[in-house]
């Protein structure tokens, strides 16, 4: 039988909407406060790192009766900005820092000596120029994106979530499951006893999580296939027995198989789409791009291209799709 947010209570489990600027990611993000075995509290996400964000934490600790100086320690579900963003501020504010959680993955992220963001964007440039992006296309998308890494601030000392951990708090115990696809990173809770998933952004009721593109260290590309690593994810979540899920945007939901149903037919209709546009003629991934979202603005052109490209991978791992390199820039075709 399916549950609802009423069950979380009776739980230990409350949950905190948080405000973030980014319409996109399907409604505030969500704050997880679990009660822990012999008090305290155990986080599940710290949020955006914005003064809004940071006090619709403390809003939120107050209505439920707790204090942030209860808070034991902190797991992060992967290294989003909207879901680590406050952890520092959150800390201080608390008093102490606590350990901090994250897959090794995604640690890169949000640990203060990971590499920062600005010393990865040649590699996404020079990648980006393979993808056969015009110049003034990426000087405007440049312009337009980075605002939002001032709204989280790094953790100085960050601890590897091990997948397959089972944490034990006041009123259940729960697994840490690894499903990569939004990011490498990324961590679900399952409460396999009362079929309570955590999902972070890995399913959503109302947006499909996008696969973002994601180049290694060193700016190799094809580390990580986002959409196909994701599609394999889906498949493991789907087997399970959840009754309630708690995702990392918007009210929690049930019928989880509905949810990633209806996104296995979108990302269908999309390879379709793909294999169409194919037909007519070979495409640089961001001819293709242009050709799935005719209406995005320069600001959309790092997620609309690793919506593109994640499509892209999906078809080519399945023989369908061809990827040719030619005067410094690839052309997808079809097969045979
Ligand atoms: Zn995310
Ligand atoms: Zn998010």
């Amino acid at each position: 039988m399916a549950l609802t947010e009423a069950d979380l209570a009776p739980l230990g489990i409350h949950r905190i909407p948080v405000p973030i600027p980014f319409p996109q990611a399907g409604g505030p993000v969500n704050v997880y406060a679990v009660e822990e075995r012999g008090g305290g509290i155990f986080l599940w996400d710290a949020g955006l790192g914005s003064p809004e964000a940071i006090a619709a934490v403390e809003e939120g600790f107050r209505r439920i009766g707790r204090r942030l100086d209860e808070v034991t320690r902190i797991y992060l579900s992967h290294g989003h900005v909207d879901h680590y963003g406050a952890a520092v501020a959150l800390m201080e504010r608390r008093g102490a820092p606590v350990p901090v959680h994250v897959h090794p993955a995604d640690l890169g992220k949000v640990a203060e000596s990971g590499p920062r963001w600005r010393e990865r964007i040649p590699h996404y440039l020079a990648h980006l120029r393979r993808l056969g992006v015009p110049e003034e296309v990426l000087e405007q998308g440049a312009r337009e994106v980075g605002g939002g890494f001032r709204l989280a601030r790094r953790i100085p000392a960050v601890e590897p979530a091990a997948p397959g951990e089972r944490l034990a708090f006041d009123r259940f115990e729960a697994e840490v499951l690894h499903m990569p696809g939004h990011t490498p990173g990324l961590l679900c809770l399952w409460d396999a006893a009362h079929g309570v998933l955590f999902s972070a952004d890995h399913l959503l009721e109302k947006v499909s999580p996008n696969p973002i593109l994601e180049l290694g260290p060193k700016g190799e590309e094809g580390a990580f296939l986002p959409l196909l690593r994701y599609l394999e994810s889906l498949a493991r979540t789907r087997a399970l027995p959840v009754r309630l899920v708690l995702p990392g945007h918007g009210p929690p939901f049930d019928d989880h198989r509905a949810v990633i149903d209806g996104l296995l037919s979108f990302y269908r209709r999309r390879q379709a789409r793909i294999r169409e546009l194919l037909g007519e003629r070979p495409l640089t991934g961001y001819e293709l791009t242009c050709a799935l979202f005719p209406r995005a603005g320069p600001g959309d052109l790092f997620l609309t291209v690793s919506e593109a490209m994640g499509n892209l991978e999906v078809l080519e791992a399945r023989g369908e799709v061809v990827r040719e390199s030619g005067g410094g820039v690839y052309r997808f075709r079809l097969a045979g």
